[in-house]
């Protein structure tokens, strides 16, 4: 398996690699290459996979890097096609750089733990269970089995949201062996109990004093890094099953909405 450096050290945006396999483009997909480390995220709990590039240390040739996945336990980067049709794919034994397109990932890293804070906030005051969830860079929603959800819960909801990112909290990943991971009472509501029995480690992203999930994504170190938050809509998927609607804002664009909501 290569080396997935984003599970580490999230703020990792570029490492030099030696590639170790290049597969054929097919299925309108562009060539997949693999490197024996790499920066790049595949994608998964409702991040979408980092872009960015492969740099070659050689001849300084670079491929756009579309998307990345895991196929086979490896990060797989899935090249664009090049606008000089004459460039060949980089070979197998290449050494390049992987290098992160960083604004949107930082985006995203940003707006995962946006989501966290959402629902560390959701549970602990309304016990209400977090069922599903997306996200783009700077924008997102989350599903709740939240049956009493409303307006002005919502408004309430954003100005907590924004009040715990202000206060700072670090944000610590965690590598637990599964007994203990199904230990906490917490990781139970994130569904943990679904993951495949073959799984001897469980990856946590805590809300240090506020939220702990089971969860393989991104995130900043701090909620200080997040900024604040708009709730930008929500809805009724059902009686139970309700959507909240987020985008990230400017701290004081933050505190200036809860002042015009708690006036209201
Ligand atoms: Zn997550």
């Amino acid at each position: 398996m290569n080396l997935q450096l984003a599970y580490r050290d999230a703020y990792a945006r570029s490492v030099e690699g030696r590639i170790v396999a290049v597969h054929e483009a097919a299925d309108g997909h562009g060539p997949l290459v693999v490197l024996d480390r790499t920066v790049f995220y595949p994608g998964g709990g409702g991040q979408p996979a980092d872009r960015g590039t492969l740099l070659r240390t050689a001849d300084g040739r670079s491929w756009r890097v579309g998307a990345a996945r895991k196929q086979d336990g490896d990060i797989v980067h899935e090249l664009e096609a090049p606008a000089d049709t004459a460039l060949e794919p980089p070979q197998v034994g290449d050494l390049v750089t992987a290098d992160l397109e960083w604004g949107r990932r930082y985006a995203l890293m940003r707006t995962h733990t946006a989501l966290h804070a959402l629902c560390g906030v959701v549970w602990r005051d309304y016990g209400a269970q977090v069922t599903g969830g997306n996200m783009e860079p700077g924008s997102g929603r989350m599903d709740f089995e939240f049956e009493r959800m409303s307006g002005d819960l919502v408004d309430e909801i954003e100005a907590k949201v924004n009040a715990e990112l202000r206060s700072a909290r670090d944000v610590k990943v965690n590598v637990l062996p599964r007994e203990e991971a199904f230990a906490i009472p917490d990781l139970i509501r994130t569904k943990i109990n679904l993951l495949p029995p073959g799984i001897a480690e469980v990856r946590t992203i805590e809300i240090v004093g506020l939220d702990l999930q089971a969860d393989g994504g991104t995130h900043v170190a701090n909620t200080r890094e997040v900024g604040g938050i708009r709730v930008t809509g929500y809805e009724s998927k059902g009686r139970i099953n309700k959507r909240i609607r987020m985008e990230l804002v400017d701290p004081d664009v933050a505190a200036r909405l809860s002042r015009r909501r708690i006036r209201r």
